[in-house]
């Protein structure tokens, strides 16, 4: 069959043929190449963690930050995790590389609190595969371990439709890790199916309310009634709330002015390296008032 042309794999030290048909196109391509070159990423050391600083709204001090996954391919560049989570879920390589996550930022967070930067706490994406896993809750207590970092300074950060998939299995996932003293965060608050009894059901500490919202603060009223909605629900069910995205001044302000307790966003730092987010914190202090 002429028409077939093959792409070679390099698997495990063999090589492996896949065919695909011409009628292919160039963005599944894309992704047979992205994939196969995945596989080798981790072993090559080609992915890394960036850090955005997390802020106390009323202190102006970084009190955490949040991990997040950049893949510095050979030839593409640094690339986001958009351009790679979900093939990763698809396939199943999320497992590995989420634990890889799991363990340098836990391993970055403890050696930041022995080199004097303060109890700042870590927040880590889990996807759904690896929530699922009901090894989870013992990788996460070995991972601890290992590290030496408290479970209290480690915040995960799970989506509403994960935790929807299966809610009871789901609840006792997050019991179990609530019981090691590990702490539970909703993130992208208000774009899946934000359901209150399921807020009231979940054992979670943190919201976050997701940068859509908060992008509309100042040009849209209900955009701006529902953040401020939000702060309230959270802190009437005990909860403490987190504005994503925040870019500007006069979000800052109106987010200040409604008591929200933290924001995470652009006004105050994009997502850094370690050795800049440590630089930052460094030189502004975690105990600043930003100006
Ligand atoms: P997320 O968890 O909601 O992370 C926040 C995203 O918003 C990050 O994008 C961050 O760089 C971006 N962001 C922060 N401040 C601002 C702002 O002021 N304005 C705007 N426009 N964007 C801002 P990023 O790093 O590209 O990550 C995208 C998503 O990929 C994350 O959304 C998260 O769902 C996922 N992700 C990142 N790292 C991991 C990981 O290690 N594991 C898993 N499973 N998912 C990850
Ligand atoms: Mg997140
Ligand atoms: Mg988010
Ligand atoms: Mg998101």
């Amino acid at each position: 069959y002429a028409q077939i042309a093959m792409y070679r794999a390099k698997e495990s030290g063999r090589n492996t043929l896949s065919f695909y048909l011409p009628s292919m196109n160039e963005r599944a391509l894309e992704r047979m190449a992205l994939l196969d070159a995945m596989r080798n990423a981790m072993s090559a050391g080609q992915f890394e963690l960036h850090y955005q600083p997390q802020v106390d709204l009323a202190s102006g001090a970084v009190i955490g930050m949040e991990a997040l996954i950049r893949w510095r391919h050979p030839r593409m560049g640094a690339l986001g995790p958009d351009r790679f989570i979900a093939l990763a879920e698809e396939t199943g390589l999320i497992v590995p590389l989420g634990t890889w996550v799991l363990r340098a930022a836990c391993a970055q967070a403890a050696a930041w609190q022995r080199n004097g930067l303060g109890a700042l706490r870590i927040a880590v994406n889990l996807s759904s595969r690896q929530f699922k896993d009901a090894g989870l809750p013992q990788l996460i207590a070995d991972i601890l371990h290992e590290t030496g970092l408290p479970a209290a300074s480690l915040e995960i950060e799970l989506t509403e439709s994960l935790m929807m998939e299966d809610a009871d299995t789901a609840v006792a996932t997050m019991r179990a890790l609530k019981r090691m003293g590990v702490h539970l965060s909703i993130d992208d608050f208000g774009t899946g199916y934000s359901s209150l009894s399921y807020l009231k059901r979940f054992p979670v500490d943190v919201l976050k309310i997701d940068q859509s919202f908060v992008r509309d603060i100042g040009h849209d009223a209900n955009s701006a009634a529902m953040v401020a909605a939000m702060i309230s629900l959270s802190h009437e069910l005990g909860l403490r709330v987190i504005a994503e995205g925040v870019e500007t001044r006069a979000q800052w302000d109106y987010l200040l002015g409604r008591g929200c307790d933290e924001i995470q966003g652009y006004y105050f730092s994009r997502p850094l390296c370690g050795s800049e987010f440590e630089r930052l914190v460094r030189e502004r202090g975690n105990v600043q008032r930003i100006a």
